[in-house]
């Protein structure tokens, strides 16, 4: 009989790539052979996001190029938005089985089951009751593979449909990472970014979401000693728990690269407060400060939301002069958009969509210019680059220890190998 083929497609943040990428993987196992989204497959896997605008446009317009391309292949929605709306999913013509986050993992399984034509088929249960782990990584491109440690959220900000979609805080135990790493490091990867949703959260374990005795500061400190890996990063840490020692750990290792993304989203305590977030911005500072002090070469990215409902032009002016005055090196900008089934829905007054797409140009405005002036900083500076593989029109890219991107014409002997590099 002949191998049935698979392709999948990929909405969302990294831990949805690293996701997609073991879903291949076992699939591959099962038998499947796996194709290009834009080829013809028996069957077509969307991992949706429930962050995105547009989910459901987006996820509709998927459905609808997969039609006319293979008009008898079984499509299978999952990820958050599938969690989030089984329901709206289900409704969409094309759609054969609907994936929620318990079920994602048993695809091989679930995809056995299946006719097509029949109406679409629901397999998800309240997501109170997710707490299994699945561990996940991307081996796409060996140079940088993304590695899940932790999945879900016991945070409530007030405008994040994260905690629905995926459920408590969990996470692999200390072992279940280093062997992953174990096989990330046979197979030829150099740089491995830890990731998750609340990665500082890292110790609950994945037994009924019971806290283990493990925490991300000793999950690190176990990592550094691990031979095979040359760079790892910390995809993206709460301020209040990137801790004093996890920055003195940092700034001392040897592989523990000087780059971290910690989210701010909004530099208003007033603001801050009505997110539910953990922390004021004072705490946020004093990070950003002990960081740079410890290591001025250091890059910090900040995560920072505009819009938010009751942000006044005031409110916003202080985000601005707040990311203004701290040593940061670029904002990942987002527009506030409303989200069914939270907090922030009911807050009034809401800001104008105008404004919103105003504030959010103004902020791309100053990444744009602390990007450029971190950069300046380091010309004349010798850095070691990790090159990538891919020939890109002749031209090959890599990022140095401290997050610089950097080309130069492609040298095949460079791919996937750390060179000191002059920054000019
Ligand atoms: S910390 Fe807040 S924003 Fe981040 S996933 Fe948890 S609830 Fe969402």
């Amino acid at each position: 009989m002949q191998a049935k083929s698979v392709a999948f497609h990929t909405l969302g943040c990294k831990l949805n790539y690293s996701e997609t990428s073991t879903l291949s993987r076992l699939l591959e196992n099962d038998g499947f052979v796996k194709r290009e989204f834009d080829e013809e497959a028996d069957v077509y896997v969307i991992n949706t996001c429930s962050v995105t605008e547009n989910a459901d446009k987006e996820c509709r317009q998927l459905v609808r190029r997969i039609q006319k391309r293979a008009p008898q292949a079984m499509v299978v929605i999952t990820g958050c938005y599938a969690q989030l709306k089984p329901k709206e999913i289900a409704e969409i013509e094309g759609v054969d089985l609907v994936l929620g986050a318990s079920e994602k993992f048993n695809l091989t399984k679930h995809l056995q089951d299946l006719t097509k034509g029949d109406s679409a088929k629901i397999c998800s249960c309240d997501i109170e009751e997710v707490n299994g782990f699945n561990s996940s990584y991307s081996i796409n491109d060996r140079t940088r593979t993304f590695l899940k440690v932790q999945d879900g959220c016991d945070y409530n900000c007030s405008f994040c449909t994260i905690p629905l979609a995926r459920g408590h805080s969990r996470s692999d135990n200390i072992t279940g990472v280093l062997n992953n790493v174990a096989e990330l490091a046979k197979s030829g990867t150099k740089e491995i970014v830890l990731t998750g949703i609340n990665l500082g959260d890292f110790g609950k374990g994945n037994e009924g979401g019971k806290r283990t005795e493990s925490n991300f500061f000793e999950l690190i400190q176990e990592l550094e000693q691990f031979d095979g890996i040359d760079r790892y990063r910390i995809s993206s840490i709460e301020p209040n728990l990137l801790t004093n020692e996890i920055i003195e750990f940092v700034a001392k290792s040897k592989k523990f690269m000087p780059h971290f993304h910690i989210p701010l989203q909004s530099g208003s305590n007033k603001i801050l407060g009505a997110m539910r977030r953990r922390y004021k911005r004072e705490l946020y500072a004093d990070r950003v400060a002990y960081i740079k002090q410890l290591m001025p070469h250091c890059c910090i990215g900040v995560d920072v939301i505009v819009g938010f409902p009751t942000e006044s032009d005031e409110d916003f002016k202080d985000t601005f002069n707040f990311l203004h005055d701290i040593d940061i090196s670029y904002l990942h900008v987002f527009t506030y958009s409303e989200r069914a089934n939270t907090l922030a829905i009911d807050m009034k007054p809401v800001v104008p969509m105008n404004i919103r797409h105003e504030r959010n140009k103004t902020l791309r405005n100053l990444s744009y210019q602390k990007l450029q002036y971190f950069t300046a900083q380091h010309v004349g500076q010798t850095r070691p680059v990790l090159f990538e593989g891919a020939d890109k029109n002749g031209m090959m890219e890599g990022y140095t220890d401290n997050y610089i991107k950097v080309q130069t014409h492609h040298r095949p002997e460079w791919a996937n190998q750390v060179v000191d590099w002059l920054i000019s």
